[in-house]
């Protein structure tokens, strides 16, 4: 297909996103600011309201990356001068590398645990978190069916999954709109800020191919969770998915 990774096997995937990652890990947090003109701000922020943080509770963090929504997570709680446990899980040691210095800064080393894994086998024992994040991170992995199902195990009983995820535009204007800029111009802008125009050009393209809304709650519900909606941001360039185990 034009899209041109359909064909790449499941391995050169993994290595593929390995290696975008590592390429941008310095530059993430910069890129993300650039590329949605902070708007990838306001929507984690969102995400953290609809998840509604609750003292004293067990966070895991899948494809955590340099740490956007765990920070947010604690930040919520300490406003209220309450607090959280936190394990931020990545495949990427660059990615965490640039959110344990992050944290530093932050004064929230203590309550994070920076873990190098992989989301579709997590290395954790069943029924331990309150919560289950994964932000920007599913649409890049290979087994989406596996990496629910590592979800529900690892939450306990009454757990929360909530995933923020880029998703389908339903406004078709928007969509063309949105297709064009993001196909044209966001690969550039990773070459003028990362040096990296086909790590961007991969992000993009993996935008498209990640399923829509109403499928992947399908997928959600089909992993044992209960009680599975969705909530759109901006018409859908962005969605918020949630589901409980029951
Ligand atoms: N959640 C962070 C945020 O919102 O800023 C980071 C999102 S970043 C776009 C996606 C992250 O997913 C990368 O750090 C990448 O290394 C990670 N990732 C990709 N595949 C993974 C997997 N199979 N298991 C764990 N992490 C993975």
């Amino acid at each position: 297909t034009h899209f041109g990774f359909e064909t790449v096997s499941e391995k050169e995937k993994e290595e593929r996103v390995y290696q975008v990652f590592h390429n941008v890990a310095d530059k993430y947090d910069l890129m993300n600011d650039v590329m949605s003109a902070g708007i990838h701000r306001l929507w984690k922020d969102c995400f953290i309201k609809s998840v509604g943080p609750i003292s004293d509770t067990n966070l895991l963090d899948v494809a955590g990356g340099t740490g956007d929504i765990s920070f947010r997570y604690l930040q919520y709680l300490k406003n209220s001068s309450k607090s959280a446990t936190v394990t931020v899980l990545d495949i990427n040691q660059a990615m965490l590398n640039v959110g344990r210095d992050k944290a530093k800064s932050k004064g929230f080393q203590n309550e994070i645990t920076w873990v190098q894994g992989n989301a579709e086998n997590l290395p954790f024992s069943e029924n331990q978190f309150d919560v289950y994040t994964v932000a920007y991170g599913i649409r890049n992995m290979t087994h989406i069916d596996k990496v629910l199902k590592e979800a529900y195990r690892v939450l306990k009983p009454g757990g929360r999954f909530a995933c923020l995820e880029f998703s389908r535009v339903d406004n078709f204007f928007l969509r063309n709109l949105y297709d064009n800029y993001s196909f044209h111009i966001i690969p550039v802008m990773g070459k003028l800020i990362a040096g990296d125009y086909k790590s961007y050009k991969y992000l993009v393209e993996s935008i498209r191919q990640f399923p829509d809304q109403e499928t992947f709650s399908e997928m959600i519900e089909e992993a044992g969770f209960s009680n599975v909606n969705h909530e759109n941001l901006m018409f859908g360039v962005s969605a918020i998915h949630s589901g409980f185990k029951i």
